[in-house]
């Protein structure tokens, strides 16, 4: 299992080969079609399956993709290009936990600022509200 900081977030850091100096992290994207985990280090990828909107069976595909996170090797994977979760509300959302915000008051400020970047689109308001709940969720599940 991966660490605990000061903020209960569990930064999930293991050794790559024998350094460390790149500690590869498991990453939340939601962009361009694509919704599920990713490697930090690598193309890696586990997809959210589709039609998956119970939050008990979303939990378990969440374990699931954080065994075989630890399980693959970054170097059977082309290297990653940039960063992956730049767009994505829960990169946010981990930034504000990040800085010291408690988890629930840092999704509550992440919809405030999406309320007001885009103001005329509330599907992306609704895509940042279900990220919040999903954050929420896997931090009262242990997972993050
Ligand atoms: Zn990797």
């Amino acid at each position: 299992m991966g660490r605990v900081n000061r903020a209960g977030v569990v930064l999930l850091m293991e050794k790559n080969g024998e350094e460390t100096k790149n500690p590869r992290t498991i990453v939340w994207v939601t962009e361009h079609g694509f919704q599920g985990w990713t490697c930090s280090e690598c193309d890696w990828n586990y997809p959210l399956p589709t039609l998956l909107n119970d939050p008990e069976a979303k939990t378990a595909y969440d374990r699931l993709a954080l065994g075989k996170f630890r399980e693959h090797a970054c170097e059977n994977y082309a290297a990653r290009l940039g960063r992956a979760d730049s767009q994505s509300f829960t990169a946010r959302i981990r930034k504000l936990v990040a800085q010291g915000f408690k988890p629930k008051d840092a999704v509550e400020l992440l919809v405030q600022e999406v309320e007001l970047e885009y103001r005329n689109q509330p599907k992306v308001l609704e895509q940042a509200r279900a990220e919040g709940e999903d954050f929420l969720r896997r931090v009262r599940a242990g997972l993050i």
